[in-house]
């Protein structure tokens, strides 16, 4: 039986582990944590086949140089110098062309679309054991430049075949009926889903275990042993780990793994926030509040998450108050009876996106040691890509031809 061993326990691994078990491979998942507090356990759970255009656009370049010196703005770039972070942004800054725009637009409504099935078909299978919502997603907005270019967006998604309807103010209040006096409009994407992320995790780590796949928590792996042009084993906390095939799906932190092999992954820490609040009214539809970047995600029981922030380049855990504030200052915009919400520090969850340069993931085998292969880069979508990612890594792993063309996603571009 074939050796696998997955480096990086987060939704991204364990979907890979998932998909792989059913070829019956001997699966190893190591992760240097416990498996409780990873990036994918407090996102914002939202599947986002809507988010069609990469992080790589126009736009988010104009927004990252306004935004550049002010660290309580939604999206800021940490200020270091830090020689990776410098040749990740002049990377992204050459990718955030009009042209790269208009070819990721199919490649990422192709692999989020592929992803969302893949969820629906594991839900009904009954196998795990987690909410799906299928309401779709509310983009609010205030400001009259923000509504003209969700408009344009909207456009864009509706040409490209996704579900869309632009809402009027009284129309978004008819949906959310808190949702007043402020909001002036909004989108209502059809296309999107939302879910617990943290019930995900756990229910994919219960039932990996129960299926056989060992999970080793708590266990840094520290080096990649080669052969020629062969990964051989790998040097851990808790010993050596031999492999036939070995898979990288470690977050952000795969760039420095892969250093080793001298590959170079252009992937940026992408630090973001959330916290849960028992709601003063209830929030019936998740949403985008567009002018702070905030998502808001309702998990039943009157509990809704909040999320936001994205400083590109913060490695750290320290918690950066004023941003936590902007957050709950535009819950209060949006939601009038949230105003004022008091969240205390030890409610605030934080989690590092694996911001890929140009928006798109890497997914595939790396250049030159041909047993070893990645998973990351996912950026804002790593929960509405994992299943698709780890099925596409599955088939790759077995030698199959994969279901999508992986070209967009190759480890050298
Ligand atoms: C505020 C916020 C909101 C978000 N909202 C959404 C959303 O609504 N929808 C969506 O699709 N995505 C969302 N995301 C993004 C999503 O959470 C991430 O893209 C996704 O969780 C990345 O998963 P991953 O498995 O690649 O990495 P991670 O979850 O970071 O897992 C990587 C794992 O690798 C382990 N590891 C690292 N180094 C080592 C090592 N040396 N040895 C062993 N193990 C190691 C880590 O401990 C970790 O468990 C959001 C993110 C944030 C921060």
């Amino acid at each position: 039986m074939s050796k696998i061993v997955i480096v990086g326990g987060g939704v991204v691994g364990l979907f890979t582990a998932w998909y792989i078990r059913k070829k019956g491979a001997d699966i190893t998942v190591i992760d240097r944590g416990d498996l409780t507090d990873s990036c994918s356990f407090g996102n914002a759970g939202l599947i986002v086949p809507s988010h069609i255009i990469p992080l790589a656009s126009p736009g988010m370049l104009r927004k990252g140089l306004q935004t550049l010196f002010n660290p309580v703005s939604p999206v800021s770039v940490h200020l270091s110098p830090d020689l990776d972070l410098i040749r990740w942004y002049l990377r992204f800054a050459r990718a955030a062309s009009a042209r790269h725009v208009k070819k990721s637009i199919p490649v990422l409504k192709e692999l989020s679309l592929f992803s969302k099935n893949l969820f629906a078909e594991v839900k009904e299978s009954g196998q795990l054991d987690f909410p799906l919502w299928h309401k779709g997603l509310l983009m609010l907005y205030q400001s009259p430049k923000i509504g003209d270019e969700l408009m344009e967006e909207a456009e864009i998604a509706r040409h490209s075949g996704l579900e869309v309807s632009t809402l009027s103010a009284a129309e978004v209040h008819q949906l959310e009926f808190d949702a007043k006096p402020d909001v002036s409009g909004g989108v209502h994407y059809k296309s999107d889903d939302h879910l617990d992320p943290s019930m995900l995790m756990k229910s994919l780590i219960d039932t990996l275990e129960r299926s056989g796949v060992t999970l080793i928590r708590n266990c840094a792996v520290k080096k990649i042993n080669t052969s020629r042009q062969k990964a051989i084993n790998l040097e851990t906390e808790k010993g050596i780990f031999d492999f036939d095939q070995l898979v990288i799906t470690a977050g952000f932190w795969s760039k420095e793994i892969l250093n080793q092999l001298k590959i170079n992954l252009y992937v940026q820490p992408g630090k973001g926030y959330s916290f849960k609040v028992k709601t003063a009214q209830p929030i019936h539809y998740p949403a985008l509040l567009a002018d702070a970047s905030v998502a808001v995600t309702p998990l039943g029981c009157e509990i809704t998450q909040f999320g936001g922030g994205m400083e590109l380049g913060s490695k750290g855990m320290k918690i950066i108050q004023a941003r936590v504030s902007q957050i709950i200052q535009s819950i209060g915009k949006f939601y009038p009876s949230e105003t004022g919400l008091q969240i205390a520090q030890g409610q605030i969850w934080q989690g590092h996106r694996p911001c890929s340069f140009d928006g798109l993931p890497y997914i595939g085998h790396i250049p030159f040691f041909h047993n070893v292969l990645v998973g990351t880069g996912h950026s804002m979508m790593g929960v509405t890509l994992a299943p698709a990612t780890g099925k596409l890594l599955s088939e790759l792993i077995s030698g199959e031809k994969p279901g999508l063309d992986l070209t967009p996603f190759r480890i050298d571009r």
